[in-house]
């Protein structure tokens, strides 16, 4: 666990790539693939196309998960220690990223049930404390933040608050009684995204989602003096934009006030991970894009982070999947 990003210390990001397989439009469009996962840790780039032979053959990784890893694997070695932190009262948060249809919501959703159902069964067998869950749900597009459980698409304004840091304004926060009723609100997160869409893809690879998961536990009983008596902290499942947006418009300039807007988000949280994770000391830009700002919190300092990187093994994204690879390079 690391400490403290002010003195220049490196954050240890746990920092995963996960290989999907070709799909069948790929198969069907007989897309070779170019890549393969060697070991536990190593991902390479196995194609013999001469352009390619400038590329760095392999690439290395906490972890990397290929066409036979089940989502569960993922979350078990990529994910489970950094989401069950938030029950020792460590903030935690943890990103998909990678180009659309890479599987970042494939892979995301699965890691949250996972980490949900893991957290109820801690508090099963953890009577000795009293624990309340809270969730809470938002979608970042444009740089408008937005609540995904209300039915009112206003965006949201950001405050400063002095205890709390970034607070996100009127964000509806349900308390949640039991599974059914976290899978019931999932539903809804679910129905509001597809709200006022034009096109549905193109809304998801343009916005982000943070699902957060509030945990108040206290002692039911004074225990001794060194049983922590209540502990609060949050865990953010965090589903980002396609990453290819960025790489484009840095590429051609920043026309489209969607694709700058996207970018300061996506390349905020970049700059923000590369520096947390080089150690460098300094400032550290968290307030220069929504995202950075709302989970500030959950980001360095005693924070843990988990990123995992998906990438499509189809030649046609070679570029893409480079672009990813270099992302996750700068964050472990
Ligand atoms: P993204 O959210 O990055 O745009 P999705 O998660 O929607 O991508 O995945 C795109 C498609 O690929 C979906 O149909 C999804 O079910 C499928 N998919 C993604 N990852 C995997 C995987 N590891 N194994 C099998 N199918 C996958
Ligand atoms: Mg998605």
């Amino acid at each position: 666990v690391s400490l403290n990003s002010q003195n220049g210390q490196k954050e240890k990001i746990l920092v995963s790539v996960r290989l999907r397989p070709l799909s069948d439009k790929e198969k069907s469009r007989s897309e070779i693939s170019d890549w393969e996962c060697i070991n536990n840790n190593t991902v390479i780039f196995k194609s013999t196309i001469p352009e390619r032979a400038m590329f760095p053959a392999a690439y290395t990784f906490d972890r990397v998960f290929g066409y036979d890893n089940t989502t569960e694997q993922v979350y078990e070695e990529g994910a489970k220690e950094v989401a069950l932190a938030v029950i020792s009262g460590i903030n935690s948060s943890i990103f998909a990223y990678g180009q659309t249809s890479s599987g970042k919501t494939y892979t995301m959703s699965g890691i949250t049930e996972y980490a949900v159902s893991d957290i109820y069964d801690y508090i099963e067998k953890h009577r000795e404390r009293e624990f309340v869950l809270k969730f809470s749900a938002m979608e970042i597009y444009n740089e408008a933040v937005r609540d995904l459980l209300s039915a009112d698409s206003t965006p949201l304004r950001l405050l400063d608050d002095p205890e709390r840091g970034t607070v996100v304004e009127r964000l509806t926060e349900e308390t949640l009684h039991d599974w059914n009723h976290f899978q019931d609100l999932l539903a809804i997160c679910e129905a509001q995204r597809h709200i006022g869409e034009t096109s549905m893809n193109e809304m998801s690879s343009r916005s982000h989602q943070i699902l957060r998961l509030t945990i108040e536990s206290s002692a039911r009983e004074y225990s001794g003096p060194d049983s922590s008596s209540s502990l609060a902290a949050s865990v953010n499942f965090v589903d980002l934009a396609g990453s290819e947006r960025a790489s484009q418009t840095l590429s051609a300039g920043t026309r489209l006030k969607e694709g700058c807007h996207i970018n300061r988000s996506l390349l905020t949280l970049g700059t923000v991970i590369r520096k947390l994770s080089k150690g460098r000391s300094g400032h550290v830009p968290y307030r220069d894009s929504k995202l950075t700002r709302i989970l500030q919190n959950s980001l360095g300092g005693n924070a843990r982070t988990a990123i995992i990187c998906t990438m499509s093994p189809a030649r046609c994204y070679v570029e893409q999947s480079r672009n990813t690879l270099l992302f996750a390079n700068c964050a472990k």
